[in-house]
């Protein structure tokens, strides 16, 4: 698979202007300089599970044949305890997938290649020195205010947009390893903390179109929801729903699928 196969344009735009940012440069440097990749290795050794063949067979084989199918150099894969389903990476050199205790719990397999496809996504578009980046900032507390209310603050903006836009292209990495129903179906599971839900599997892009519609009403909606929207570090779940949903048409879509699977 090719990051350009995958990328939303929205991310792509998005990493430009984040890359025009003034202090942008300077933002990079302090963290690499800093060294936390090192703080983060720790953090996982000393705190998480690594899964190996032997401990979580059929999660470690099902983590294998998604990075075959993205094609990217296998990163460490992590199972850490919390009572919240979510996943994430991080690293810039030493690249690693961490999914949490109820996420593995909850999910069926299919669904869990799905999220760890979603992780795998951003390995191959390159998004991971910039999330690293963005997660330091957020837990440096006080520091990251000095930090962010300096030269750097236009782009720790562009940063945060960013963050969300890259969402997007690392979804579709999702619905191009497991199908984009299978995606959607673990999107439901994560909207809502259930693990059993009837009915439409596509109801989160009914969601998504009445929540556009909403949005349009007037200006003063659409400038109150993006206010809203701002501080979250995904777009809104039935948004990132209604995009996969537009993105089963188009030909990238249906090249992958043929050919990955
Ligand atoms: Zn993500």
């Amino acid at each position: 698979m090719k990051a350009r196969q995958i990328m939303h344009p929205a991310d792509a735009k998005a990493l430009q202007v984040l890359k025009q940012a003034r202090g942008f440069n300077t933002l990079i440097k302090y963290f690499m300089q800093v060294g936390d990749e090192r703080i983060m290795r720790g953090e996982n050794l000393g705190t998480m599970l690594r899964v190996t063949p032997d401990n979580l067979p059929k999660v470690y084989a099902a983590f294998r044949e998604v990075v075959c199918r993205v094609g990217i150099d296998e990163p460490e894969l992590y199972v850490y305890n919390d009572p919240v389903m979510n996943a994430y990476t991080y690293g810039d050199t030493r690249i690693f997938v961490a999914l949490s205790s109820l996420l593995v719990e909850r999910l069926t397999l299919p669904e869990l290649k799905s999220i760890m496809a979603h992780e795998c996504g951003h390995i191959l578009c390159r998004h991971t020195l910039y999330k690293t980046v963005l997660h330091i900032i957020e837990d440096m507390g006080k520091a990251a205010q000095v930090i962010t209310g300096s030269l750097a603050f236009p782009a720790y903006c562009a940063l945060q947009y960013w963050n969300r836009m890259s969402e997007y292209s690392a979804d579709r990495c999702a619905a191009a390893v497991v199908g984009e129903q299978v995606f959607q179906s673990a999107l439901l599971k994560l909207t809502s903390g259930l693990s059993d839900i009837q009915g439409d599997p596509y109801q989160l892009v009914e969601q998504g179109k009445r929540y556009y519609e909403m949005k349009n009403v007037s200006f003063f909606d659409r400038v109150q929801q993006a206010c809203r929207e701002m501080f979250y570090s995904h777009p809104q779940d039935c948004q990132r729903a209604y995009e996969i949903d537009r993105w089963k048409s188009s030909a990238n879509y249906r090249y992958l699928t043929n050919n990955l699977n």
